[in-house]
């Protein structure tokens, strides 16, 4: 464990350096079949066998990036708040509440751990974007969208 940890973030590290973007890697991206996720937005952090044990009533669009898929962008739908349950390299239980940008992240690196990509989740018309059709002519546009009430189908009556 300790060596695909001290891996994944001389990995991501490296990737930042040269890319000037990430902030987070899941152990299967770098060939590890193992639960775990290292992000690093401010502090690093390690999550193994992280779960989403609840999520929140909205969900917002976002317009995500993957360094297995570097130069796409596919616009998905995430649970807008989430709690996640997981265990530090020393074995011990966290809960963790988050929002927004560090919510959708810590799902986009959880869903690495079951093979699932933002190409698995495109949603509504039109979902990707090369990185450099982005860059030339949506720069300016929010990656975010604003969280709204999450779309269930209605129950239909039985006749
Ligand atoms: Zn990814």
């Amino acid at each position: 464990m300790r060596v695909v940890a001290d891996s994944l973030q001389e990995t991501l590290r490296d990737l930042k350096a040269r890319h000037g973007m990430g902030r987070g890697l899941a152990a299967p991206q770098i060939g590890a079949p193992i639960r775990l996720i290292y992000v690093e937005v401010d502090e690093p952090w390690f999550l193994v066998n992280p779960e989403i044990v609840d999520i929140g009533e909205t969900d917002f669009h976002v317009w995500d990036d993957c360094f297995s898929i570097p130069d796409l962008f596919a616009r998905v739908t995430r649970a807008y708040g989430v709690v996640v349950r997981y265990q530090d390299l020393a074995g011990e239980t966290h809960e963790v509440s988050a929002e927004g940008a560090l919510a959708e992240l810590l799902q986009h690196e959880i869903d690495h751990l079951d093979g699932v990509l933002i190409v698995d989740r495109p949603i509504g018309l039109d979902p990707f974007c090369y990185r450099e059709e982005w860059n030339k002519h949506r720069g300016q546009e929010k990656r975010h969208g604003d969280p709204e009430p999450r779309w269930t189908p209605k129950p239909q009556p039985v006749v």
